[in-house]
């Protein structure tokens, strides 16, 4: 006879959430996969040119992009060489050893990676009919979520404000906290925190 498992009321919410998020990621790699196929690339291959579109070199060598993404590094090696042969990005070969690094978009790339954004536009116009607090919330939950995950070793090198050694609280005018970017000089409203910033540097625990 099968296991009948009961769930509290708490437990049950929880499900939910799991199995809603699976829903969701079930459009992501539809739209991903659907985008890829007009564009002739792989998801993975979008994946890596918005990646080095976004980030700097540091963060786009073959062994960084594994770690990132959870790949192997011939798994990224693979993709990259198509990228290449494709003419949408190059290796950049160092002046002292000749030593190839990180990678960096050919100009057909750079142009490639401005629209590739495109392949989400449907999700998002579903996103932006819900109000602007639902929405916050949301983002707030869900970066407090990769935080989590990141922690127990679950999601790896996700560059939150949440996490960054930069953030910090400030009052304003009228005594309320505000959350502040030191190194940029600049407030951060909720809409404003990054999920991976350039210039994320850890805060030490
Ligand atoms: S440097 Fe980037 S990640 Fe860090 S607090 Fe500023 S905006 Fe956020």
């Amino acid at each position: 006879m099968s296991e009948v498992i009961n769930f509290n009321k708490d437990q049950n919410l929880d499900r939910s959430i799991v199995l809603a998020l699976e829903r969701v990621s079930q459009v992501f790699r539809t739209l991903l996969w659907d985008y890829g196929k007009q564009i002739k690339l792989s998801p993975i291959q979008i994946q890596f040119l918005v990646h080095i579109s976004a980030h700097s070199k540091k963060y786009s060598s073959v062994s960084e992009m594994a770690r990132t993404f959870n790949l192997t590094a011939a798994t990224v090696s693979d993709a990259i060489k198509s990228l290449e042969r494709k003419g949408l990005v190059q290796k950049i070969v160092s002046r002292r050893d000749g030593r190839k690094f990180p990678i960096s978009l050919t100009k057909e790339g750079l142009s490639m990676a401005n629209h590739l954004s495109n392949w989400y536009s449907p999700l998002m116009e579903h996103i932006q009919n819900f109000p602007s607090e639902s929405r916050e919330a949301v983002f707030i939950f869900l970066l407090k979520l990769i935080e989590s995950l990141k922690e127990n070793r679950l999601l790896e090198e996700i560059k939150t404000c949440l996490s960054c050694r930069y953030l910090a609280e400030k009052s304003d005018s009228k005594n309320k906290q505000n959350s502040y970017c030191l190194l940029r000089k600049v407030p951060l409203n909720i809409s404003e925190l990054r999920l991976n910033c350039p210039n994320f540097n850890a805060a030490t625990v």
